[in-house]
């Protein structure tokens, strides 16, 4: 058993026994692990000087999927754990956008399978310096939804706090893509009563997960891997796995390997809104506009 030692509201020791080191496996996470701490962290936010490198030119994209007017729009408000369409799978990957998540969406799109993206405005990376990655998920058809501005747990926040935080990113969104996100996955999981009051207020459905591969709470590619294995007599499990582009080994092996296992099985791995039989983008998104130029408000 690894120590903790750290994260989001832990209160216990920060310090490793001899031997051992505190590595930050995300904001919520510090666990003690055998060995030396190697520089493995992902960088600090970066001002907005030193851009990464754009994608290439959305010309070459796939064109946007063709809107559906079939399914009934799920209820704001309510929270959702599991796919209801036979034969479905709706991928998730939370915490992003970040260093990896442009090469999982050229892997995805390669295998020809949709997933679902809730993003934050700022954990690893600022979402301002991803536009063109999240331009590039959008275009190519995968679902964007809110994960918060700044992975901000819900369950006990007062309204004006739940408020800033579904705000500010639906305002980063609006400028980057030209929507207004209608899904939420709480960060952390975390749900209350006046949590939900405040997303049926707000306009969203809220949806957790029923498979949670914790590659969060450092679990290897392989033993992540086994939980979609151990589902081998369940031929349509409609599930919806929990997994992290923000992390390199999921964006590089687990998330293409998920995307393998369900074209295997036979399972159409779509977004979360068609898993859940909604009108498409109806479901997903309203449209507020046109994606805006880059300015000055650009910026976490
Ligand atoms: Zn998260």
């Amino acid at each position: 058993m690894l120590a903790q030692c750290g994260g989001s509201g832990w209160t216990g020791s920060t310090s490793c026994v001899s031997g051992y080191f505190c590595s930050v496996l995300n904001d919520w996470y510090h666990q003690c692990l055998p060995g030396q701490a190697t520089p493995t962290l992902p960088p600090p936010v970066q001002s907005s000087t030193s851009l990464p490198p754009t994608i290439p030119s959305s010309t070459t994209l796939a064109p946007l999927p063709q809107p559906s007017v079939n399914g009934t729009e799920l209820i704001f408000g309510n929270l959702y754990t599991g796919c209801t369409v036979a034969g479905t799978i709706a991928i998730t990957f939370d915490d992003g956008p970040f260093t990896w998540t442009s090469a999982l969406i050229d892997s995805l799109n390669t295998a020809k399978v949709k997933a679902t993206f809730f993003v934050v405005g700022r954990m690893y990376g600022c979402i301002y310096q991803y536009a063109d990655v999240i331009k590039k998920a959008y275009d190519s058809g995968h679902q964007i939804a809110s994960h918060t501005w700044s992975h901000a747990n819900l369950s006990g926040a007062n309204s004006g706090t739940i408020n800033t935080e579904i705000t500010r990113l639906e305002t980063a969104l609006k400028k980057i893509l030209g929507i207004r996100p209608k899904w939420l996955r709480p960060p952390y999981g975390g749900t209350s009563a006046s949590m939900l009051s405040n997303m049926r207020t707000l306009r969203y459905k809220v949806v957790t997960w029923n498979l949670d591969t914790e590659d969060w709470n450092n679990l290897s590619v392989q033993s992540s891997q086994a939980k979609f294995n151990a589902l081998n007599n369940n031929r349509d499990p409609k599930i919806i796995p929990l997994a992290h582009d923000a992390l390199q080994s999921t964006a590089q092996q687990l998330g293409p390997w998920i995307a393998n296992w369900a074209n295997q099985r036979g399972l159409k791995a779509v977004t979360l809104s068609e898993c859940m039989g909604e009108p498409i983008p109806g479901g997903q998104y309203d449209i507020v506009g046109q994606p805006e130029p880059r300015d000055g408000t650009w910026t976490c």
